[in-house]
């Protein structure tokens, strides 16, 4: 697995819920959630200016679930997962500079209530609920948003800011080539078992 970036379509999406199911077992189309948790936690941590929270579907899964890694008490302790995570009562007003795992090279002044009330299940399927503030609140926010498709840069005007598209630009070149790389592999694919039918 690997992180997705911009503009993997995925990114777009609007993710589903997590079913009851699901969260009794831990277990979600045949993979243990704790195991998905546990990628995305390495993910996160091992990329390049370790990111401080990480959604599911920016590894391809479009599912309510995001894990957030700060305010811990020690570096290698387990993120906070969040499933089915519901956001309320948003109060206060803030612009913070945010960048985002899948935008690399994209940083962008983003406006985010100050505090805001979360509820959501643990990894054991067990619900909680607090007020987040600071950081807590930002990343919630940032990472919630993944989870309805909207990205940092849906919340902020790009018209004038000319090294964000330099940036967007650059990485919907670099998306473009690896899907016609793919599609032609698929083709070479595609021959090679046409040639061994002989
Ligand atoms: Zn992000």
């Amino acid at each position: 697995m690997e992180i997705v970036v911009y503009p993997d379509p995925v990114l777009r999406k609007q993710c589903r819920a997590l079913t009851e199911e699901e969260i009794k077992t831990g277990v979600i189309d045949g993979k243990p959630i704790k195991e998905l948790v546990a990628e995305m936690t390495r993910l996160m941590r091992e990329a390049p200016g370790h990111g401080v929270g990480l959604a599911a579907p920016q590894i391809g899964i479009p599912i309510r679930l995001f894990i957030v890694d700060i305010a811990l008490s020690s570096p290698n302790a387990i993120p906070l997962v969040f499933i089915n995570p519901e956001i309320s009562d948003p109060h206060g007003e803030e612009e913070q500079v945010e960048g985002c795992l899948s935008l690399p090279g994209v940083h962008l002044k983003v406006k985010r209530a100050q505090t805001v009330k979360v509820k959501a299940r643990n990894i054991e399927g067990i619900e909680f609920d607090f007020e987040a503030k600071g950081g807590m609140a930002r990343c919630v926010q940032h990472e919630n948003d993944h989870c309805f498709g909207t990205m940092i840069i849906q919340k902020a005007s790009l018209i004038a800011n000319i090294p964000v598209r330099r940036a967007l630009q650059k990485l919907e070149d670099s998306w473009a080539r690896r899907q016609a790389r793919l599609a032609k592999k698929k083709t070479d694919a595609t021959i090679n078992i046409e040639n061994s039918k002989h």
